[in-house]
């Protein structure tokens, strides 16, 4: 580092990918500057409400109607309420703009830390019927990598998050460096056997979670008390604040500031690099350059497509690193909110200990070994079976000790699988600066156009019906479907939009996560991505990041960069 503003590297963001950005570079020697849009959220200190009883919250957890106004896509979320909405940001204060008959949800966290501390922790490895599956189907662009060029780099971050999960040697979800599963309850078992008895292909396996069920790199094993979404005091499950930010802390290399909203990055021609940064501090507004040697945009895939798009220059009106015109294209989500339910007897004198933070998974089983009829690609299921608690009281007519009694006891058992599903690369699906809404800053919005489609329509509807059809195998009673609408986004794993791929000219982003055009500018953070799949997408975000820094330093110490 040569004065204040200089560094060897910038990372923008300390969330998911940021976190494992810092921690990378850092560890590798560099002096590393990590720039946070939002506010400090100190480990432990800063999780106000992480064993606070439900009674001593003024609505007792809920959602008050005062938030729904002022957090109307964010409340959606099955994680907003009462005790974590410091965590989200307020809608009114970040705007984006649809069409109107388009609704996007875009949930965001604007926090050190960003949605690492809020996210629900399952991770599965993509494999190559991912990797393939543009280019056998002849959608968008084949992705430049495959599944043994990630797969160390998935072991390397399974081994330092902690993932507990059960080995099933299955082709299309690889196994992972687990710690020893959760258990499945009783009703979970007997839905196992009933659906791989019907079906012997198919698979219910514990969901593989990023909570740790026994020690590890000197964090507590989790305490099953299902309150993560709060933020942990036990750094019990991964998070920028309980594991990578420290480790990045430890080196001594790293920079952090939060408050620091990076607006744009410089670009010199003559060079054909990034210079630096330019950053707007949040409280003041006051702007300041940083400049450095290779930067890491990890600012989530909305937040640093938007960088790139407001980082025009006359080399690059269209936004930096876009002179292949996909900069802003090929928005992905997976669709949910759609599955069925069933009631279980027999188990009476059953229960469970402790509050699981983690449910089943169902693996994709369509598109896998034939061709399903309708669509192509697949889903796969998250859910689990419970107990109903006296909640089940609510709105029922009854009053008395003999009704308290009733409720207080553990009610039917009842279990539930929800569909994830992939959405295709499509070219419309996109988003672009909108200079007609500026937000508190004066910076154009986003402007975010997408929908999801025929394909997706018609997986949605089959996830639904299978799902009846493998709770009824399983010997479940009053089964019930649902498919509900949900906007594109609320599945809360938005990716594309600078899409990796072989060819400069139809992508933004080579095989390193490296712009075609900047090659000192990385992007590895959901934006990267080729195609969906239909898992939980962090865990591969993590691999790409850590393998995107390991090919950085190489290169700056080759002088490449
Ligand atoms: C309720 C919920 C459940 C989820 N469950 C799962 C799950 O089970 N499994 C899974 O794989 N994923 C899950 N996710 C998604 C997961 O959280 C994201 O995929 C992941 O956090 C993405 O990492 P990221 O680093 O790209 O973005 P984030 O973690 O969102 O971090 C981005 C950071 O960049 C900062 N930033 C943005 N713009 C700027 C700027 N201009 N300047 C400076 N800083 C900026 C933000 O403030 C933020 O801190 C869930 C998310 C939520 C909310
Ligand atoms: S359930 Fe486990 S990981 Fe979640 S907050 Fe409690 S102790 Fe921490």
């Amino acid at each position: 580092m040569q004065d204040n503003n200089t560094f060897d590297a910038i990372v923008v963001g300390s969330g998911i990918t940021g976190g494992w950005a810092a921690k990378e570079l850092t560890e590798k020697g560099l002096k590393t500057l990590v720039l946070e849009r939002g506010r400090q959220v100190e480990h432990v200190k800063d999780y106000t409400t992480t064993s606070m009883p439900t009674w001593d919250f003024r609505l007792r957890g809920r959602v008050s109607a005062e938030d729904e106004v002022n957090y109307p896509v964010q409340s959606k979320v099955y994680a907003f309420n009462e005790a974590t909405r410091h965590y989200w940001v307020n809608d009114l204060e970040h705007p984006y703009t649809t069409p109107e008959d388009q609704p996007f949800s875009w949930i965001r966290g604007y926090h050190v830390g960003g949605r690492s501390i809020m996210w629900g922790r399952q991770c599965y490895r993509w494999s190559d019927l991912d990797f393939e599956a543009n280019a056998k189907d002849g959608i968008a662009v084949d992705w430049p990598i495959r599944y043994q060029d990630i797969a160390p780099w998935y072991s390397y971050v399974e081994k330092f998050v902690g993932i507990s999960g059960q080995s099933e040697g299955l082709a299309h979800l690889p196994d992972g460096e687990f710690l020893p599963p959760m258990e499945l309850n009783c009703v979970e078992q007997k839905v196992k056997s009933g659906i791989e008895g019907k079906w012997p292909q198919r698979r219910l396996t514990i969901g593989r979670v990023a909570n740790l069920t026994r020690a590890h790199n000197g964090r507590t094993p989790c305490q099953h008390r299902d309150l993560c979404f709060r933020g942990c005091p036990y750094g019990a499950y991964f998070s920028s604040q309980s594991a990578t930010l420290p480790a990045a802390a430890a080196t001594g290399n790293m920079t952090l500031r939060p408050d620091s909203v990076v607006e744009s990055i410089l670009y010199d021609e003559q060079s054909d690099r990034a210079t630096g940064v330019r950053v707007i501090d949040a409280n003041t507004g006051e702007t300041t350059e940083y400049k450095a040697r290779v930067i890491f945009l990890c600012a989530s895939t909305l937040g640093s497509t938007w960088i790139l798009l407001n980082s025009a220059s006359d080399r690059f009106p269209n936004g930096l690193a876009n002179s292949s015109g996909e900069l802003g294209h090929n928005l992905m989500d997976h669709f949910y909110r759609v599955g069925a339910s069933a009631d279980f007897e027999g188990f009476d004198n059953k229960y469970y200990d402790g509050q699981r933070p983690n449910g089943v998974y169902v693996p994709r089983f369509r598109n896998v070994w034939d061709k399903h009829p309708d669509f192509i690609r697949g889903y796969g299921y998250q859910g689990g079976a419970s107990r109903g608690n006296w909640k089940r009281g609510v709105g029922e007519n009854g009053m008395g000790a003999d009704f308290k009694d009733a409720i207080t006891k553990p009610g039917p058992w009842n279990m539930g699988l929800q569909g994830f599903g992939e959405t295709l690369p499509y070219h419309e699906n996109s988003v672009r600066l909108n200079p007609d809404k500026l937000d508190k800053h004066g910076l154009p919005t986003l402007f975010i156009s997408a929908k999801f489609r025929e394909n997706e329509a018609k997986m949605k509807v089959d996830a639904m019906n299978a799902a009846a059809e493998m709770l009824e195998a399983a010997g479940g009673k009053n089964v019930s479907t649902y498919n509900r609408e949900a906007p594109i986004g609320h599945g809360i794993h938005e990716m594309g939009t600078a899409r990796m791929g072989k060819d400069p000219k139809t992508s933004v982003l080579n095989k390193w996560n490296q712009c075609h055009d900047v090659p000192n500018v990385f992007v590895t953070d959901g934006s990267c991505m080729t195609s969906a799949s239909c898992v939980n997408p962090s865990i591969t975000y993590m691999a790409l990041t850590a393998r995107a820094v390991d090919y950085a330093v190489k290169e700056l110490n080759r002088q490449n960069l």
